[in-house]
């Protein structure tokens, strides 16, 4: 038996933060209530497993931290990302622990994707060492740049711990923190690169920030199409849908983001086990989102014929946890 793999959802929200007010979470509780109503609830092991029922637009929150993923189950740690969600991982872990090694994984340098940094906590302990992997050239400008005088007022040299960046080329198997690694590049504006994770023969796949254009003439439905064989057998693939069909389509045509088709068409062919939709629109409400999942549910029912195709779909949010 092999070690599991864990994969947490630190940030999922994509381009902006997007925290929800007061007004919301009373319109949940209000909503909840209602459901319940009529109810007898005699222990609160009662009540936790009602609320565990609810679609996440009534009973939860998709969160609004910028994208970050932990994998764990190397030797150290190994992070994709560093929106927001990086805080709170540097946060989850034990105060004042030294000594660590953190590999982070770059998809591009978008502000979304970099902006945890200033605030991810082991970054100010001497001792720990933070390796910043990226396949663009300016991987340290683009940090340091952000934590220039004018916008933060720690430089990125006076944080502490050792940052060192080390440019990768796509194609290649790197291995790195326990994990064989390889990158793809992808569609989106100045371009993106796509991770695939593999040890004790699983695979997870980080690719977010990339547009997979699905129209009747595209790469994309090619048997060639170089995905494909990145999503190959993957156990898990995160993936960037933030939107339906016809957005895709229409209104956010070229802006480098793919939809929900796209995640199931090319998990489906990839032969992927479980597929996480990722980088929600920051301007989804919950129920937007409950929608997207349901819609590419019924996707995946109808693109397979009703045949109960075993891949799994989910949308990302904040604080999921998943085991491969
Ligand atoms: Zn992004
Ligand atoms: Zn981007």
């Amino acid at each position: 038996m092999t070690k599991p793999i864990q994969v947490r959802f630190w940030g999922t929200r994509g381009s902006t933060p997007a925290p929800i007010g007061a007004g919301t979470i009373r319109e949940k509780i209000i909503r909840a209530i209602g459901q319940a109503r009529g109810r007898a609830f005699e222990t609160d092991e009662e009540i936790a497993q009602f609320v565990e029922g609810l679609p996440m637009s009534v009973g939860g929150y998709y969160g609004g931290n910028t994208p970050c993923v932990e994998i764990k189950g190397g030797e150290e740690y190994v992070i994709c990302d560093a929106g927001t969600g990086i805080r709170d991982f540097g946060h989850s872990l034990a105060p004042g622990a030294e000594g660590s090694t953190f590999h982070i994984f770059m998809s591009h340098f978008h502000w979304g994707h970099i902006q945890g940094f200033p605030f991810f906590a082991p970054a100010y302990a001497p001792g720990n060492l933070i390796r910043i992997y990226g396949f663009h050239g300016g991987m340290e400008r683009a940090f340091e740049h952000q934590q220039a005088c004018a916008h933060f007022p720690v430089p990125l040299q006076s944080m502490g711990a050792k940052v060192q960046f080390v440019r990768l080329k796509p194609g290649r198997d790197y291995h790195i923190g326990g994990f064989t690694v390889r990158g793809i590049e992808q569609r989106h504006p100045g371009v993106s690169y796509g991770y695939r994770f593999e040890r004790d023969g699983k695979a997870i796949v980080y690719s977010t920030d990339a547009e997979h254009k699905t129209s009747y003439e595209s790469a994309a439905r090619e048997d060639s199409y170089p995905f494909i064989d990145f999503f190959r057998d993957a156990d898990l693939l995160i993936f960037d849908a933030p939107y339906d069909w016809s957005e895709a389509v229409l209104a956010k045509d070229d802006h480098g983001h793919s939809d929900y088709t796209a995640a199931v068409e090319l998990s489906v062919r990839a032969n992927v086990k479980r597929l996480c939709m990722f980088h929600s629109e920051p301007t989804h409400t919950d129920e937007r989102l409950d929608m997207l999942l349901d819609d590419a549910r019924n996707y995946l029912k109808i693109r397979t014929n009703h045949t109960g195709h075993p891949l799994k779909i989910d949308l990302a949010y904040d604080g999921l946890v998943v085991e491969v």
